[in-house]
């Protein structure tokens, strides 16, 4: 059989298959965002008579949405894609529905806790300052092609503890929970993947040095030739071909905005607004001429606070036919939502052409806004 055969058939035609029935009183008010998620987590979806179907390169699923239930149906070829297929959507509904407290149990086969298969290892191999707040670590990895793409530019790094010298990492349970090592749970943060070479196994990452570091920070100043972390994913939608990008961020989204500008073609046109402190904050980037680079500089002002993209994006012109045009960016919480509320409601500018992501929640760890759910997350 096909590959092709073998997806259109669904769950159903796969060697391993389960099904959880979640009871989801306001599953509808939710729906669209969870959709979203999912997509966003190198999934695609695509509707079908009335429910959704996913594709992943762990296997495929359907999402059903019924009068206050939500049925999810997975199958896969592969023992140990099962348990990750379960948890991606497990995880999208957990975090998207957190308000809900919805109890989510598979029924089907069981494979018993497995390591998940995007898990990779990677160690330091240099570092340096690219400007005062930014720490540039190159990594050293193995199998990293599915790691190289430019729609997919979002990472999950989880820490080891500084010193370990046998890592154990996480692994996923039959009802796609995380069971962690005895050695205790690790902390996690996402980072955009600067560059790539999976053929020569390396991941450039640039992390910002800011003033109340949590541990992917803390891990990042003491970073040297060596050091570990784990990476999972990848996530996080790149830009689609347009014929006009206006691209925005904050010091967190620069990675991004420099990977899409080196990546777009020449003939591309449209704006690049980076909100930093300083001209000392300012990196060379590689960018099309037909795409102007804006620095914004707060000269000492609160990032998240200043209002400099915010008001950037306002003031840009759009091309009369914008049905041609891509937003992309990433930022503090309240200047995302600032951002997105002008996009969705005066621009008008349609879900299909941006992309835009919280990258940070002034005075909230990541944590702190897993326990609040998708208020402190989603516009
Ligand atoms: C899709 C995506 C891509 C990202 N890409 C990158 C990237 O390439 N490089 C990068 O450096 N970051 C990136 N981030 C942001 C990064 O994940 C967060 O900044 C993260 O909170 C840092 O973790 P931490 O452990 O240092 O701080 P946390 O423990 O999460 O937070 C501790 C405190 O620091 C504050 N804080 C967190 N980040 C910042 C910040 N940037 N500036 C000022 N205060 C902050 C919090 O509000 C909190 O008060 C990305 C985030 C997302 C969602």
């Amino acid at each position: 059989m096909s590959s092709d055969k073998k997806r259109s058939a669904g769950p159903a035609g796969r060697r391993f298959k389960a099904t959880a029935i979640i009871a989801f009183p306001r599953v509808f008010a939710f729906l669209p965002d969870i959709l979203d998620s999912i997509a966003t987590h190198d999934m695609q979806v695509v509707a079908s008579g009335g429910r959704y179907i996913v594709s992943s390169l762990f296997g495929v699923a359907t999402v059903e949405a019924g009068e206050g239930t939500l049925t999810l149906s997975v199958g896969t070829d592969q023992a140990d894609h099962l348990n990750r297929l379960k948890h991606a959507l497990a995880g999208a509904i957990g975090f998207i529905a957190r308000s809900e407290k919805l109890a989510l149990h598979w029924s089907g086969d069981v494979t018993g806790p497995s390591p998940p298969d995007d898990l990779r290892e990677l160690r330091v191999l240099r570092t340096h300052a690219v400007t005062p707040g930014v720490k540039r670590v190159v990594f050293a990895g193995r199998d990293l092609e599915r790691y190289d793409r430019p729609d997919q530019i979002h990472c999950r790094l989880l820490f080891q503890p500084d010193g370990t010298l046998a890592p154990q990492w996480p692994r996923l349970d039959d009802d796609g929970r995380i069971v962690w090592p005895a050695s205790g749970v690790l902390s996690s943060r996402v980072y955009t993947i600067r560059e790539i070479d999976a053929a020569a196994g390396l991941i450039t990452i640039d992390f910002v040095l800011h003033a109340k570091p949590g541990p992917a920070t803390r891990w990042a100043l003491s970073a040297r030739p060596g050091s570990l972390v784990g990476m999972l994913g990848p996530a996080g939608n790149g830009p689609r071909p347009a014929d006009w990008y206006l691209l925005a961020g904050d010091e967190t989204g620069l990675p991004g905005i420099a990977r899409i500008l080196a990546d777009l073609p020449e003939q591309s046109r449209g704006i690049a607004l980076v909100e930093v402190d300083g001209e000392e904050d300012e990196q060379p980037l590689r960018h099309p001429p037909g795409v102007k680079l804006r620095w914004l500089h707060r000269a000492g002002g609160q990032s998240a606070r200043s209002g400099l993209l915010v008001e950037a994006v306002r003031a840009c012109a759009w091309p009369a036919d914008s049905a041609s045009a891509f937003f992309w960016g990433g930022c503090e919480f309240e200047a995302f939502r600032a951002i997105h509320r002008h996009l969705r409601e005066e621009v008008r500018l349609p879900r299909s052409q941006r992309i835009l992501y919280s990258h940070w929640h002034r005075g909230m760890s990541e944590e702190d806004i897993i326990a609040v759910g998708s208020k402190a997350y989603l516009p």
